[in-house]
């Protein structure tokens, strides 16, 4: 069923960069629908120490609600849904498809955010569920200053994380998952330049002790014991709709944005971690707040 009269602004994810946006644009009193499928990066966050504001630290989940309830006592609220597509009209409104509507929108605020790439190693996940496993040095290789750490990496990308993580511990080895099959002479000359060590070989699992160590057992029955896991594998962006209305992407599959956060398409912007490496919660929000801005800006024009 579609509605005809459009929306000032879709905003798709609900993340800490679609609802900040939907913060600002209710406090502009837009007209406006947040549509998020349910799983933000960021409610994997075990407690988050470099967001400003919380000095002792937050969980994610309770960061996203606190966000929650700043949307609704402005007006604004979430609905549970996914969009499968988006197109433009001919009078160049966007057309958004969920399973059970067509949303009209003069503009659309993509903030979808990205997947981390997981290996499929045995007990991976039970690690990951007691926040052994790790995936923003940026944000907490602090915590693990002077550990134990592993890096769960295979190739250039890995060993540029090993190299940065190695600013915060002299114990640090690269576990490479796919036993040399990315890694040239090259990077392995880089990773004995920066004193890292390397361990290659199949791994047979990985588990939690009863002390939190983590054990990376490999088929030769070699152990090595970590502090804590890095997880180097990289990111997948989700991208899938702006791929449909031509948004242009770099060679990363970011998308490209000016400094309003609009894409190459008129009227689409985008925000957080989908536009960037940096993929952190103020970086997002920051974003956010300039997109939904602009976007205001925009409609005023109109
Ligand atoms: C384990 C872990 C620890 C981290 N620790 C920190 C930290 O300490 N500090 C820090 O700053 N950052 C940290 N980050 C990064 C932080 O979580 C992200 O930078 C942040 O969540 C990005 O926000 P976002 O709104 O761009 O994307 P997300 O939070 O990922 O939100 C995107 C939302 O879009 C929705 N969505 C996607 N596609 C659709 C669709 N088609 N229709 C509807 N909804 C859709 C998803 O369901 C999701 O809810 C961490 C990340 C991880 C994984």
């Amino acid at each position: 069923m579609e509605d005809d009269s459009p929306l000032d602004c879709l905003i798709i994810g609900a993340g800490p960069a679609g609802l900040t946006a939907g913060i600002n644009l209710s406090r502009f009193f837009r007209n406006i629908r947040i549509i998020d499928a349910g799983y933000s990066r960021a409610s994997l966050i075990p407690c988050t120490h470099n967001y400003p504001g919380f000095p002792e630290g937050i969980n994610g989940n309770a960061l996203l609600e606190q966000l929650r309830k700043q949307l609704r006592i402005n007006g604004g609220q979430v609905h549970q849904g996914e969009v499968l597509s988006l197109q433009r009209a001919d009078n160049g409104d966007f057309l958004a498809h969920t399973p059970t509507d067509v949303i009209r929108a003069r503009t659309v605020l993509l903030a979808t955010g990205v997947v981390d790439v997981e290996p499929e190693l045995e007990g991976f996940q039970a690690v990951k569920e007691k926040a052994l496993i790790r995936y923003c040095p940026i944000c907490d290789g602090f915590e693990f200053t002077n550990e134990r750490i592993g890096v769960i990496a295979r190739d250039e990308h890995g060993v540029h994380e090993s190299v940065f993580i190695k600013h915060f511990s002299a114990d640090l080895t690269m576990v490479d998952i796919d036993d040399g099959a990315f890694l040239d002479q090259r990077l392995t000359d880089r990773l004995s330049q920066e004193n890292i060590g390397l361990v290659q070989g199949c791994v047979d699992r990985i588990f939690a002790d009863d002390r939190d160590f983590v054990h990376v057992r490999m088929q030769d029955g070699t152990e090595h014991v970590f502090d804590v896991l890095y997880c180097a594998l990289g990111t997948r962006v989700r991208s899938a709709l702006s791929r449909e209305l031509g948004a242009r992407r770099n060679a990363d599959d970011y998308l490209i944005i000016d400094e309003h956060m609009q894409t190459g398409i008129e009227g689409l912007y985008a925000a957080g971690d989908m536009t960037n490496r940096l993929s952190q919660i103020t970086v997002a929000t920051g974003q956010a707040a300039i997109a939904a801005t602009a976007i205001h800006n925009r409609l005023q024009q109109r």
